[in-house]
């Protein structure tokens, strides 16, 4: 038995055999073969080539069944690569002028394709390699003879084992067979873990090394509360992980009785929750965990999982859908929020030394005005169906900010001109996520109908932590004193200014901040659907004088770790201590 020690993104715990997905790459000796040999080679390498494609597109079928056509359109570049003739001409010269063998062929061919790739100064195309090396190892094991473990027909449940995992590779895995991630790269608030998360899959990432030390059918705990993931426990540790797991289905079916209740404090003040979602087919499950709104939709992975940049028709049908399916509830559609761990491939970017402050999100948008109104008019379009509001990512100037605004309005104009019809009482919002626009929110709150913090990038440029590298993970804390004065600080000027505020980072979802957020004055909070059940629990437990009691004490403290530790007590008060256990060891 072996413990690790990672950071957990994704609650619950889960007890499972491991399926590693980094597998060790299968070693293909260079063996000759005769000339007389090379026609039944290149019939191997076809039928291989056949197979190995028929395989990938029941899994993108599959996952487009599952989880929507966008998600399933990742595996297009899989496709791609095992149509491509270049490719094919390479594999086809390795076996007639070089008398490889297929199996050779392939792995000096791809090798040396992944080398290009690697050696890409985008970080998109070095990501890419990843795929490469799937398909080269699809393809060997066509070749000699051995199946693929495939996701999308893994026999009985499975951990998901690997060095790292993106966010689109995330989304692809079924929730039935995956219960488990536990992943050596990220951070709490990565892409990734965001997704697992709205998944609802126990994950545990920054786990140094476990790629290489666990193999396929290990058994694995993990423990997304605790963030510590066991290898190959002994009966007794099963024995108490089964536990939670089972207390964690008991807890999580009393939670989504509450789904009807109010949001409402004891003495009476309404909070109103709102969903995070990143792609349309979520909204069902963000209505039926309670939300009462969309309070961020991350349209960006539009972009990250289709086969090609969207057309504004494209844009259109996933707004359209969102907001048909939220019946005139409250939509929030924050504009393209594309760069820094997020690439498109369809962005020509030259490479940045520092991708989260270089020409990310709003300014990568005001940059390719072609690609930003393709999105505005689709939203604008869209908002007639029902009650849509519009929100600019990452505005750091109020510059930014009226130039963003008049694209809107220009976007706006044109479509007057084609009689095209908009919701012209579309509410126009920003986020509030870089410390400059929170430590000055006044410009903001004069020219936006509404504010939305979005903590995990304010944290991340307040405290100079990456949040996706796990290295510094131990760095990245929501509950830093200057995180919380932002806040604050931003709370009151929006109030002051009589505009909406709003918190749509994962802080807002971890029932241990919800006492300070509803202290320090906030009354919409946006989070992952999952958590809404005991954001809900603890509202209704707490009384908004009383809490202004945990502020002040709060506001004492003068790090981090008093103030966590201050909170998680507090918390006890509401929320049953059942997963006290469960969560010893979190830091
Ligand atoms: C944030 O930064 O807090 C946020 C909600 O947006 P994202 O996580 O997509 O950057
Ligand atoms: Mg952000």
């Amino acid at each position: 038995m072996e413990i690790k020690k990672g950071i957990g993104v994704s609650s619950g715990v889960v007890v499972c055999q491991a399926l590693l997905l980094d597998e060790g790459e299968i070693r293909i000796g260079r063996r000759s073969i005769h000339p007389s040999e090379a026609e039944t080679e290149r019939k191997r390498l076809e039928t291989a080539i056949t197979a190995g494609g028929d395989e990938i597109r029941e899994l993108r079928d599959s996952t487009t069944r599952n989880l929507g056509r966008e998600t399933g359109a990742i595996f297009d570049f899989h496709l791609g690569l095992l149509k491509d003739p270049q490719l094919f001409e390479t594999f086809i010269l390795g076996i007639q002028r070089d008398h490889y063998t297929a199996e050779y062929a392939v792995h000096r061919a791809l090798r040396d394709y992944g080398k290009v790739f690697l050696d890409h100064p985008d970080a998109f195309f070095r990501e890419r390699v990843k795929d490469i090396y799937d398909i080269e190892r699809r393809l060997l094991q066509k070749l000699l003879g051995r199946e693929r473990i495939r996701l999308s027909v893994a026999e009985g449940p499975v951990v998901i084992v690997a060095h790292d995992l993106t966010p689109s590779q995330t989304a692809s895995l079924s929730r039935t067979q995956v219960r488990g991630i536990a992943i050596e790269a990220g951070g709490r608030t990565s892409h990734t873990a965001i997704i697992a998360n709205s998944l609802g899959i126990p994950a545990v990432v920054g786990l140094e090394n476990i790629a290489h030390e666990v193999a396929t059918d290990d058994l694995l705990v993990v423990n997304g509360y605790s963030g510590v993931v066991i290898i190959n426990p002994d009966e007794a540790t099963i024995h108490e992980h089964k536990g939670y797991e089972r207390r964690q289905i008991k807890y999580q079916n009393l939670l989504n009785s509450m789904r009807d209740l109010s949001a409402r404090t004891k003495d009476g003040v309404d909070i109103t929750l709102h969903g995070n979602i990143e792609f349309p087919h979520e909204v069902d499950n963000a209505l039926s965990m309670g939300a009462v709104g969309i309070g961020l939709y991350r349209t960006e992975f539009l972009f990250l999982a289709g086969e090609r940049e969207p057309t504004e028709k494209d844009h259109y049908a996933a707004y359209a859908e969102v907001i048909r399916r939220m019946e005139g509830r409250p939509v929030v559609i924050r504009t393209l929020d594309l760069g820094a761990d997020k690439y498109s491939p369809f962005q020509d970017q030259p490479p940045e030394a520092n991708p989260f402050l270089g020409c990310r999100s709003i300014r990568l948008c005001l940059g390719n005005l072609r690609m930003f109104k393709t999105q505005l008019r689709a939203i604008l379009r869209a908002s007639v169906l029902g009650n849509a509001s519009i929100m600019f990512p990452m505005i750091s100037t109020p510059l930014e900010l009226r130039q963003a605004k008049m694209v809107l309005k220009d976007t706006m104009e044109e479509l007057d001109e084609e009689n095209i019809p908009y919701s012209r009482h579309l509410r126009v919002g920003m986020m509030v996520e870089v410390p400059a626009t929170a430590l000055v929110p006044q410009p903001y709150v004069r020219e936006c109908d509404f504010l939305s913090i979005g903590t995990n990038d304010l944290i991340q440029y307040t405290l100079a932590v990456d949040r996706g590298n796990q290295r510094v993970a131990s760095l990245y804390s929501a509950a830093h004193p200057a995180v919380i004065k932002l806040i604050k600080n931003v709370v009151w000027s929006a109030r002051g200014g009589n505009k909406t505020v709003s918190l749509c980072g994962e802080m807002g979802g971890d029932p241990d901040f919800t006492i300070l957020l509803i202290g320090l004055g906030l009354r919409n909070l946006s989070i992952t659907p999952r958590n809404i059940p005991a954001i809900k629990k603890v509202i209704r437990g707490i009384d908004t004088r009383e809490v202004q009691r945990t502020v002040r004490r709060v506001m004492s403290f003068e790090n981090a770790q008093q103030i966590t530790n201050f909170l998680r007590e507090e918390t006890r008060k509401f929320l049953p201590d059942i997963f006290a256990e469960a969560m010893s060891g979190r830091d």
